[in-house]
């Protein structure tokens, strides 16, 4: 196989480093791999706390991106799920042990051995893995999803992290008609979440800092929208939900939330906040509240999880940007100010 594996990337070369150009080179597609030719790629919040290294573990350089989509353009020999020419997206898992437990199950997420990062991560090989800010990347095709055909490849590469990270603890607790959702944060996986739990038949409220993005919610899905600015929000909804969606990135007050949940519910963490957060036991043992977490999906529930959007018609809202524009797009997603996934145009950097 002849291919230019010269790669167009941008980097941050240092902890809270700016992002600018830099080149990598990407291996040649062994027999069960694929090289894809990425058209976008979403901006995860995830992005912002890595290149800052908010969470203590980054490698760098550092090029990230973990909502990619794309074009297939080089099959191995082995690679029986894909052709040339496929929609296909990698979302933020792209190796794993594959003989654990959790691999066994499809959720690759909770490998024993830990997975492979799409980026941040070091690959079987031991090199660093670099994420979806280039213009190609090669993947093992067991780790790439299928685009269906009823989805755009801009409007659905947020769904291969926002989507399935909100999808699965939906879908995990039970989300569906009768039950009460809140999800908290109004932003790129706070949006995917009120869409994919109102698809799924739920009841649908929105806890926002203010009512800014309301009417956005409301069309969306969501029949309650709140502000948690307001105090009386917190009296007035006080134990009612079976299911709490928590997005938020900054360290917050679980207690105040936890009293939102009815008996027997549980609030989940998705978001990612640095900081230790504390929480009283009262807000846990009166009402059998339950406190969890939910990290991303397995790929087989990835896949389910972008059926389920071609089928009800959901992707995400998106304000498309060239690659030069990523340094301000991290700035406004820091400031709230994006509605409500910012997604580079990897065309921007093929030029
Ligand atoms: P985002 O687009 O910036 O949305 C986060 C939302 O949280 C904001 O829109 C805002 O909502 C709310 N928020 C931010 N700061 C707040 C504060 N101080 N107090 C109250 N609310 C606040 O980010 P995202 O991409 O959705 O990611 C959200 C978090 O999830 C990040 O920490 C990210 O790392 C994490 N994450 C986790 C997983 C996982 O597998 N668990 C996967 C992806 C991302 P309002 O404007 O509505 O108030
Ligand atoms: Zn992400
Ligand atoms: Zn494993």
């Amino acid at each position: 196989m002849k291919v230019a594996l010269k790669t167009k990337a941008y980097a941050a070369q240092a902890p809270r480093a700016e992002l600018t150009p830099f080149e990598i080179v990407r291996r040649e597609p062994g027999p069960n791999e694929i090289l894809i030719d990425i058209r976008y790629c979403g901006v995860c919040h995830s992005d912002v706390h890595q290149v800052k290294d908010e969470w203590n573990n980054g490698i760098f350089p550092m090029v990230p991106g973990h909502e990619i989509t794309g074009i297939v353009t080089e099959i191995g020999d082995k690679v029986s799920k894909f052709r040339k020419g496929d929609k296909v997206g990698v979302g933020c898992i792209v190796d794993s042990c594959r003989t654990c437990g959790s691999c066994g199950e499809g959720l690759e997420q909770f490998c024993k051995n830990g997975f492979v990062g799409t980026y941040n991560g070091l690959g079987k090989d031991g090199i660093p893995t670099y994420g979806g800010y280039s213009t190609q990347i090669v993947v093992d095709e067991n780790f790439v999803l299928r685009i269906p055909d009823a989805l755009p490849l801009d409007g659905a590469a947020p769904l291969l992290c926002a989507g399935i990270t909100t999808y699965s603890p939906l879908k995990h607790w039970n989300a569906g008609p009768g039950k009460n959702i809140a999800v908290v944060g109004m932003g790129g996986l706070g949006h995917m979440a009120v869409k994919i739990a109102h698809a799924m038949g739920a009841n649908v409220t929105v806890l926002s800092q203010s009512l800014k993005k309301k009417a956005d919610g409301e069309r969306m899905g969501a029949s309650g929208y709140y502000a948690t600015s307001d105090p009386e929000t917190f009296q007035k909804l006080a134990n009612t939900f079976d299911l709490i969606i928590n997005t938020i990135s900054a360290p917050f007050d679980a207690d105040q939330y936890l009293s939102l949940v009815r008996r027997d519910g549980t609030m989940v963490l998705v978001g990612a906040p640095p900081e230790a957060l504390k929480t009283q036991a009262f807000s846990l043992i009166f009402k059998r509240r339950s406190f969890a977490g939910s990290l991303i999906g397995g790929i087989p529930e990835t896949q389910e999880m972008l059926d389920f959007c071609a089928k009800h018609g959901l992707t995400a809202d998106i304000e498309t940007i060239p690659i030069k524009d990523i340094n301000q797009a991290y700035e406004r997603m820091l400031q709230g100010d994006v509605r409500y996934r910012f997604v580079i145009d990897i065309a921007s950097l093929k030029q």
